[in-house]
C-alpha cells in the first residue's frame, strides 16, 4: 500500500505537494520554515497524509525523530 503525504497548516495552508515519503514531507516543512523565519514568522504546517487525515502515532514519532535529528 503505498501512501502519499501532504503538509498543512491553519496559517500557512497546504503545500500543495504529494509527498511519496515522511522525509520529504519533513524536509518541505523545513523549507517553508526557514522562509518564513527570514520574514520574522513561522510555519505551522504538519504532516497530513494525502486527503488531510492525521498520522498515525507511529508516523507521528518518525516525524518527531526527522525534525530533530537533520
Ligand atoms: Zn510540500
Amino acid at each position: 500500500m503505498s501512501k502519499t503525504y501532504t503538509t498543512i497548516g491553519s496559517v500557512r495552508g497546504c503545500c500543495g505537494h504529494k509527498h511519496r515519503t515522511i522525509e520529504a514531507a519533513v524536509d518541505c516543512i523545513k523549507r517553508d520554515q526557514s522562509g518564513c523565519r527570514s520574514q520574522g514568522g513561522y510555519s505551522d504546517r504538519e504532516v497530513r497524509y494525502a486527503g488531510g487525515a492525521e498520522l498515525r502515532e507511529s508516523d507521528w514519532e518518525y516525524v518527531h525523530y526527522l525534525h530533530y535529528s537533520r
